[in-house]
């Protein structure tokens, strides 16, 4: 790749290279990232994207890395950051309050506590369930995800977004084809790039107490102190993950740093230590033993990149 061109269209952004990605993910592993490049703007991630289509590079989205498994030999490719950096185009927002509902834009770097933070200050109601998410707004919208019961497509209206060739385009809620942990963005490799919601009105301080119960529960159930990537497996239907791992006797089990946590059999942790392929190797083994059990193969959630 030729640095120099990168440069034109990186202008305020920053480019670096060999940045280990340990660094950007939840799981706290992963090796280098040959090149980690955080636009400052739609235009530049757009001129990036379009840049590398053209090239044939190869790259990759992230956001705060809190679903990602990047293997130990790292990513031989362009890593594009997207998260919250103060100050870039991804973390900005626009806010629209004088209406009956409550209409705002974030930027895909955006992390989805503060958003939560300012809807309560804001007294809108809605997005209670998924301050606690420790994502971004673009990967939460990529992902649909979702907790206690709301998800973000019941609050999300369209989002702008990138196709794989840079071109900035609009998609409604319909266009983005939202279903569990799932949207368009997936199918079709597009880059959020801002994401628009409507809420409605509500009380200031129900909208905390309610954010202070959600965070409460994750407290008391989710091993919180261990890095992880949340929940590893998506939920079987009519079933739970957790349930299936826990009656295949596996709560704790663990292969060198990496566990099953005993709080939440749902979650793979890493105790200290871990590197990502034993990680790797133990989502593997727990989807065997749980298949071996109970003839449900359990389908992660957490992204892997990189070679196994
Ligand atoms: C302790 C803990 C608790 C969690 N609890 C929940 C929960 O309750 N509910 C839930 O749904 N998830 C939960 N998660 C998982 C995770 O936080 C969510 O999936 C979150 O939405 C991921 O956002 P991110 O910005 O970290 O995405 P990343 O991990 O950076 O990326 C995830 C995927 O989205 C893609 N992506 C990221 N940003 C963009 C973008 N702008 N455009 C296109 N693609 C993009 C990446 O390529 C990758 O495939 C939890 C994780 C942890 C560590």
């Amino acid at each position: 790749m030729n640095l120099n061109n990168i440069r034109k269209i990186i202008t305020k952004g920053s480019i670096l290279e060999m940045e280990p990605m340990a660094k950007h993910t939840s799981f706290k592993v992963g090796g280098p990232a040959r090149y980690f490049i955080t636009p400052h703007s739609v235009k530049e991630l757009s001129g990036l994207v379009s840049y590398l289509k053209n090239n044939e590079l190869k790259y990759y989205v992230i956001g705060n890395g809190s679903n990602l498994l990047v293997s130990d030999r790292g990513y031989d490719g362009v890593i594009i950051d997207l998260s919250s950096h103060d100050g870039t185009e991804f973390t900005i927002l626009g806010m629209d309050d004088e209406s009956e509902v409550i209409r705002f834009e974030a930027g895909a770097g955006s992390l989805m506590g503060n958003i939560g933070r300012l809807m309560a200050r804001f007294g809108a109601k809605g997005f209670e369930p998924l301050s606690g998410i420790p994502g971004c707004i673009g990967g939460a919208c990529t992902m649909n995800a979702g907790a206690y019961g709301g998800e973000m497509k019941d609050i999300v209206t369209g989002a702008t977004v990138l196709d794989p060739f840079g071109k900035v385009m609009h998609l409604d809620r319909k266009e983005l084809d939202f279903s569990y942990r799932h949207s368009a963005v997936q199918d079709k490799g597009y880059i959020v790039a801002k994401v628009e919601f409507e809420l409605e009105r509500g009380d200031e301080e129900e909208i905390k107490a309610l954010m202070a119960d959600y965070a409460a529960r994750r407290r008391e159930k989710q091993p919180l102190e261990y890095p992880s990537a949340g929940s590893t497996f998506k939920r079987p239907e009519g079933n739970f993950a957790g349930k299936l791992i826990e009656e295949a006797g596996l709560s704790g089990y663990s292969l060198n740093g990496a566990a099953i946590s005993e709080k939440h059999c749902g979650f793979v942790i890493n105790k200290g230590g871990a590197t990502a392929f034993d990680i790797y190797k133990l989502i593997e083994n727990v989807r065997d033993k749980v298949y071996k059990n109970s003839g449900i193969m359990l389908e992660p959630e957490v992204r892997m990149l990189g070679e196994f």
